[in-house]
């Protein structure tokens, strides 16, 4: 498996080291013509705003769009999951819009109100996984074929569209792999189907 990393900003080391550390290749992704040679993307967190100009001034937003909606398989963390949403709730802009989901921007607060909490997500692993949540959105409406995967305190911060996976939260700040295995092997089944 070849992961492409959007490497514009944001936490784009910690996530080459846990595709790495799971024996799969990790590359930075800053041009349009290297989005045909990866098996799946990473969108990581850091600006919805930044990232989004830097999609739009390298002329990245319109093929990478067209590659999602043709089945790449995309993760969006934090800011990545604000990039893929169909709406913002809090702003006037949008940019990817391949998942009917409409979002808060940093929903719970600034930064210090940054928090991390231990939950179950049955469909990517058996135990309960760390989720680091900063200056982090969540969702506020699930398109109906929209599937949540793990809801904090009510609010679904993890949710799944066929090739789309977003999370409000960040695993690769934390030692846990299990996410990036669960995204890699939806990467595995989608480029065998
Ligand atoms: N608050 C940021 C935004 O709205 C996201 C924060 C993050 O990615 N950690 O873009």
């Amino acid at each position: 498996m070849k992961i492409g990393i959007l490497s514009f900003q944001g936490g784009v080391i910690e996530h080459i080291k846990h595709i790495e550390a799971l024996n799969s290749s990790a590359v930075e992704i800053k041009n349009p013509d290297q989005l045909d040679d990866i098996d799946g993307i990473i969108l990581p967190g850091g600006e919805s705003t930044t990232i989004g100009k830097l999609l739009k001034d390298t002329n990245m937003m319109i093929p990478l769009r067209e590659k999602i909606l043709n089945g790449l398989p995309v993760w969006g963390t934090c800011a990545g999951m604000i990039l893929l949403a169909n709406n913002i709730e809090n702003s006037d802009k949008s940019y990817l819009r391949v998942i009917d989901i409409t979002v808060r921007r940093n929903a719970y607060g600034s930064q210090i109100d940054s928090f991390s909490e231990n939950a179950l997500i049955k469909d990517v692993s058996p135990h309960k996984i760390p989720l680091v949540f900063i200056r982090a959105p969540f969702i506020t409406r699930l398109g109906s074929d929209v599937e949540s995967l793990c809801k904090v305190n009510g609010n679904t911060v993890a949710a799944k569209y066929k090739n789309i996976l977003v999370t409000s939260f960040h695993p690769e700040l934390t030692e846990n792999l299990d996410f990036h295995k669960y995204f890699l092997s939806q990467c595995r089944q989608l480029v065998k189907s």
